[in-house]
């Protein structure tokens, strides 16, 4: 089994762990109907992708 040498000080451990913060999930405006959307994804609002072309219905049942 690997054993680390050096123990790793409170300091370094915490700056490792700078960055295992969860990133807040990024959202934009749809451009056609202006509701937030997940970047490169289809519109869950209107089903509209890249301006203007339609690619699924939205559900209206
Ligand atoms: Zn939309």
């Amino acid at each position: 089994m690997a054993v680390p040498k050096k123990k790793i000080s409170k300091s370094r451990r915490n700056m490792r762990r700078a960055h295992d913060s969860l990133a807040s999930s990024v959202y934009e405006e749809c451009s056609n109907c202006g509701e937030l959307k997940q970047p490169h994804h289809v519109c869950g609002e209107c089903g509209h992708y890249k301006d203007r072309e339609v690619v699924e219905v939205g559900d209206a049942a």
